[in-house]
């Protein structure tokens, strides 16, 4: 299948920004100096060079996120609402727009691309619902005349770190929370996705610009990831979320613990799914081929170890051989494609270094991994999703390689099913296929991860439930339910109405 021109993708860019409100030829310049690269994984190749922020504008622009809290937290928090109201709206409008930018910078396919933008118009909605719900609690004091409550208050400046493959939902997920809750941000997104960050930051521009909102509460730096070392040291960012490797969380969290600020760490996953004799199988192949295959492998909750039943792993495997047979890989623009590219070289060489270890732990590779469409686009890494029988939980297993490999392991035993499942460091994501009720709850109580599904994969979470994993992933929660807490201040009140000073605990003073 013949990949698009350099051009078709500039011109695709070109539309997708000016949807978004931006202008691609008043963004690019000369590489030189102080420049970033701005490419494509469809083709490999750079679509220009954009001015990236330095050490004096990133502190400006934390100074002036900073100044705007003083009025933004000041603003109630319903009609802060508004703002991320409107922001939804202008994604549902320029839907098609972001996620063109997505498709050029992650390589995802449309379907996809669309589907993180309607992530965030869903984030937005329910931001604005939580505007009017930022709940404390009332409890009953044990002296007499006396209030006792729980308030919730806007915390501060909020840095946003945020990774590849998924280069502006969780920007959203972050931002339409914190506004809500009284913050301004400051975004540092991957550096490959920086045109997808100028859209999404455009459209929350005039989104604030409609409202009379201060510009200043939405601050985007662009550049590599020393800006992000800016933002994790600057006592004036009360919050650091970070979403990436276990790498830049392990760098990141004791950088933000020296300064007693706040972290949110949304890290590497290394997901698994059990497959049971009791599973219905087509359901289970369509939702493990999905899980593994789709996004090219590169989602932080990507199915990477399969752990099915002896009894069934024969028939499941040769099933799943077969169906990433018919995916069909190539340029995410191309209709029908479901496989796009790997980010760049780094990720395809991580691959192959993989299946190589794997090999030599004892594994066999039973489709999949080599490299297609090289001799169109030399810069270009397409892979075909990998398929790897292991003997056991090896090394390489326990390690998250960001690429479409997908591992094998049989069980005899669900209770050692289990014990599989939590024996990796990273807790992101999992499930289970099963139609035994008694399996699925011992599934729930006993998998250590973040998300703990059941008959559905490991990938695709809703934003109406907390996300985000445990162990190595970080801890961190972001979404639904009451992830929103991360982004306020809490104080405990006691308000005396009794005009007496009993003390707490019955001590006696004076
Ligand atoms: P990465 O860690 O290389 O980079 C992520 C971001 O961190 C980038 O913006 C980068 O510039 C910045 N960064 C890197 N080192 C930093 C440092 N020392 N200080 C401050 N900022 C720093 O990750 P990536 O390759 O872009 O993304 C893939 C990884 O992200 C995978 O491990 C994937 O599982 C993970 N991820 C996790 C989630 C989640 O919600 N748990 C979501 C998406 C991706």
């Amino acid at each position: 299948m013949a990949l698009p021109s350099h051009d078709d993708i500039i011109d695709l860019a070109r539309r997708g920004l000016r949807g978004c409100g931006a202008d691609l030829d008043e963004l690019l310049t000369a590489e030189g100096s102080g420049t970033i690269p701005l490419r494509s994984p469809i083709t490999g190749q750079a679509l220009g060079h954009m001015r990236a922020d330095d050490a004096a504008s990133a502190d400006a622009k934390i100074g002036s996120a900073a100044g705007a809290f003083e009025q933004w937290r000041t603003v109630p928090a319903p009609v802060r609402g508004r703002v991320v109201q409107r922001w939804g709206e202008l994604l549902g409008e320029h839907k098609e727009d972001l996620a063109a930018l997505v498709t050029v910078e992650a390589g995802k396919t449309p379907s996809e691309a669309a589907g993180e933008v309607q992530e965030m118009i869903d984030i937005c909605e329910l931001a604005l619902g939580q505007s009017r719900q930022l709940f404390g609690k009332t409890l009953p004091s044990e002296r007499p005349g006396h209030r006792l409550m729980e308030t919730w208050h806007p915390l501060g400046v909020v840095g946003i770190i945020t990774a590849f493959n998924f280069p502006v939902a969780v920007f959203a997920w972050n931002t339409a929370l914190a506004l809500v809750c009284g913050d301004p941000v400051v975004w540092k997104p991957s550096e490959t996705s920086t045109l997808s960050a100028v859209g999404a930051h455009s459209l929350l521009r005039r989104a604030l610009e409609e409202n009379d909102a201060p510009a200043e509460l939405n601050q985007l730096l662009v550049g590599d990831r020393g800006l992000g070392e800016r933002l994790v040291d600057d006592e004036r960012v009360a919050l650091v979320s970070a979403t990436g490797s276990v790498r830049m969380g392990r760098e990141v969290g004791p950088r933000v613990a020296q300064r007693f600020g706040r972290v949110l760490l949304e890290l590497g996953g290394n997901n698994a799914a059990i497959v049971a004799p009791s599973a219905d199988i087509d359901l289970a192949l369509r939702g493990v081929v999905f899980a593994a295959a789709g996004t090219a492998g590169q989602r932080c909750t990507t199915l990477r170890r399969l752990i099915v039943h002896e009894s069934i792993a024969g028939d499941l495997v040769d099933k799943i051989v077969a169906a990433y047979g018919t995916l069909s890989i190539g340029s995410p623009t191309a209709e029908g494609v479901l496989v796009g590219p790997l980010i760049g070289k780094a990720a395809f060489e991580n691959m192959q270094s993989a299946l190589e270890a794997a090999k030599a732990q004892g594994g066999e590779v039973l489709c999949g991994g080599q490299r297609v469409l090289a001799d169109e686009a030399a810069d270009a890494y397409y892979v075909e999703p990998a398929v790897v029988r292991m003997p056991g939980q090896t090394e390489i297993v326990e390690a998250e390689t960001f690429a479409p490999i997908l591992y094998v392991i049989e069980y005899s035993d669900f209770d050692d099913a289990i014990a599989l499942n939590n024996a990796v460091p990273q807790g992101l994501s999992s499930a289970v296929f099963t139609s035994d009720m008694a399996e699925a709850e011992r599934f729930i109580a006993g998998s250590d991860t973040g998300i703990a599904n059941v008959n559905i994969g490991t990938s695709g979470a809703e934003i109406g439930g907390a996300f985000g994993g445990n162990k190595e992933t970080g801890g961190g929660r972001e979404s639904g339910t009451d992830s929103w807490q991360a982004y306020m201040r809490q104080a405990t009140n006691t308000v005396n109405y009794s005009g007496e000073l009993p003390l707490a605990q019955g001590v006696e003073f004076l």
